[in-house]
C-alpha cells in the first residue's frame, strides 16, 4: 500500500533530476538568506552558482552538532520569525539544545512523510495509534502525530510512562499500533507480564513503531515476541523535522530514506570522505524542501550503509540499513574499541536474557554489565545462573575483546527513562 505512490515509486531518473532542482533551490536560498552560511561558503571560496550537479553536494560545508548550537536560538533560520510556526529542539546532553524551526509547509512535509511511512507498515483509518513519545519539545510524538492525523487514524497522545495509564487506554480504545522507544516497549512487555495480561488475547495491538534509540535485530526480536506485534525501523532526527526520515516497508530490509527530501551521504567519519553505497560509515544528511531552516550536509555522527537496489515492495527511494550506533557512541575500554550495540546483540540472543541491561564503567577501566534475567530464569537453579554469567562473559568478550564482570539482576530492576534510554554510567577515574 502507498500513501502516495507517484512520489514514492518515482522512477531514480525522475527522482534525481528533483532532487537536484531541490538542492540547487537550497543553496540558493541559503546563500541569500542564511548569513551562518553565507560565511562559511566565502570562507570557502565557494560561489553558489558553481554548484551545478548532485555529486557537486561535495563541495558544500559541513554542518555539525556545534554548529547548530553555536548558532542557538535562531542563527540558521532563513526567514523571520513571522513565518516560523514552531519551534522544537533537540535534547542536548549538557548546555543549552538546539532549535529547530518550522514554518507551516515545513509541518505539513514533516507529516506528508509520516503518513507515507505509517501506510507503508500497513496503517489505515481503521487504525488506533497510541502514541507513547514524549510530547512536548520534543520532536518525536508532535510530528508523528500529526502525520496519523493526515492518515485519518484515530490518536491516543498518551505520552511516555504510566504504563497501568497505557494499558487502559489500550483496552478501552482498543489501540492497534503503538509508537514509542524499544527500551519502553520492552519494560511495558515485562509490566504486562506482571499484570498477567496475555497482548495477544486481551488487546488488539498489531503494529510497533520503534526507534528514536539504536537498537538490534534480536531486540526487535524480543519487542515482537513478546508483545506480539510486528516491529517497524523508525528513525528520523530533530534536525530534520524528526521523524520520518527513513522507515521500513514490509520487506523490513533497511529502511527507505524519503529522498525527495533528504539527500543522503555516507562518509568516513575520520577524513570526511564519501564511501561507495554498500560500505559502513556517518551518515551525512542535507535537507531538500526545508523552509525555515534547511541545513546542508548535516553530520548525523550515525553509523550505517545505503542500498540503492530496487525494493520489492516497488519503492525507488534508497534504504539505509539499521543504525549500528553513533560515532560519538564509541567507549574505549582497556584500548579496545566498543559500542554499546554490539553487547546488546549478545546479551539478547540469550533467551534467559530478559528486557533491561545497563553497562557501567568504574574505576580504572573495569567493564561491568548488569544484565536483567527473564522472570522465569530469575527463579531458577543457582548453577544454572553460574553457568549462564559464564557463558555471557565469553560471548562477550569474543565479541569485544574485554572481559566485563557480569552482575544478574531481577526482571524490571534496572533503570528505565522516560526518553531515550541510558545505556552507559561512566564513573572511570581515568
Ligand atoms: P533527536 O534529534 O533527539 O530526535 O535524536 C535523533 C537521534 O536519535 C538520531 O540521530 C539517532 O542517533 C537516534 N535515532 C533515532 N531513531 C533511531 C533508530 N530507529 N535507530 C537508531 N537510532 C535512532
Ligand atoms: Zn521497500
Amino acid at each position: 500500500m502507498f500513501w502516495d505512490r507517484e512520489i514514492e515509486a518515482l522512477p531514480r531518473p525522475e527522482l534525481e533530476a528533483l532532487q537536484l532542482a531541490r538542492l540547487l533551490r537550497t543553496v540558493r536560498r541559503v546563500g541569500e538568506h542564511v548569513p551562518f552560511y553565507q560565511t562559511r561558503f566565502r570562507e570557502m571560496g565557494l560561489d553558489p552558482a558553481s554548484v551545478r550537479t548532485l555529486a557537486d553536494v561535495r563541495r558544500l560545508p559541513f554542518t555539525t552538532n556545534a554548529d547548530l548550537r553555536a548558532s542557538y536560538p535562531d542563527g540558521l533560520v532563513v526567514k523571520g520569525p513571522e513565518q516560523v510556526v514552531r519551534l522544537h529542539t533537540s535534547s542536548g546532553t549538557t548546555g543549552k539544545p538546539k532549535a529547530l524551526f518550522f514554518s507551516r509547509k515545513d509541518v505539513d512535509e514533516a507529516a506528508e512523510l509520516i503518513a507515507r511511512c505509517l501506510v507503508m507498515a500497513g496503517a489505515s483509518q481503521h487504525d488506533v495509534l497510541q502514541n507513547m513519545m514524549t510530547y512536548g519539545l520534543f520532536t518525536g510524538a508532535l510530528v508523528m502525530h500529526y502525520g496519523a492525523e493526515k492518515v485519518g487514524m484515530l490518536v491516543i497522545p498518551a505520552g511516555p510512562g504510566n504504563s497501568e495509564r497505557q494499558l487502559m487506554l489500550m483496552q478501552d480504545f482498543g489501540s492497534t499500533v503503538i509508537h514509542t522507544t524499544p527500551s519502553y516497549a520492552l519494560y511495558f512487555a515485562d509490566f504486562l507480564e506482571r499484570k498477567g495480561i496475555d497482548p495477544r488475547k486481551d488487546l488488539r495491538l498489531r503494529t510497533g513503531l520503534i526507534g528514536s534509540e539504536p537498537y538490534t535485530e534480536e531486540t526487535r526480536q524480543k519487542i515482537e515476541d513478546a508483545l506480539g506485534i510486528t516491529v517497524f525501523n523508525s528513525y528520523g532526527l530533530s534536525e530534520m523535522n524528526g521523524p520520518g526520515v527513513a522507515f521500513e516497508c514490509s520487506e523490513r530490509n533497511g529502511m527507505h530514506i524519503w529522498e525527495d527530501d533528504y539527500l543522503v551521504e555516507v562518509i568516513d567519519p575520520e577524513t570526511g570522505e564519501p564511501l561507495p553505497d554498500g560500505e559502513t560509515g556517518e551518515m551525512v544528511l542535507t535537507s531538500l524542501s526545508r523552509e525555515a531552516m534547511p541545513i546542508l550536509r548535516y553530520r548525523t555522527r550515525d553509523i550505517t550503509s545505503i542500498h540503492r537496489e530496487p525494493c520489492a515492495c516497488g519503492r525507488t527511494h534508497a534504504r539505509i540499513e539499521r543504525i549500528t550506533g553513533r560515532s560519538d557512541d564509541m567507549l574505549i575500554i582497556r584500548g579496545a574499541n566498543v559500542y554499546p550495540q554490539q553487547v546488546e546483540r549478545v546479551l539478547m540472543r540469550f533467551p534467559e536474557v530478559g528486557r533491561n541491561y545497563l553497562i557501567r564503567l568504574e574505576g580504572l577501566d573495569e567493564m561491568i554489565v548488569q544484565v536483567e534475567l527473564s522472570g522465569a530464569t530469575f527463579d531458577g537453579q543457582l548453577e544454572h545462573l553460574v553457568r549462564l554469567q559464564e557463558q555471557i562473559v565469553e560471548k562477550l568478550r569474543a565479541e569485544i575483546m574485554v572481559r566485563p564482570k557480569i552482575e544478574l539482576v531481577a526482571p524490571g530492576s534496572l533503570p528505565v527513562s522516560e526518553g531515550k534510554a541510558k545505556r552507559v554510567v561512566d564513573n572511570r577515574k581515568l
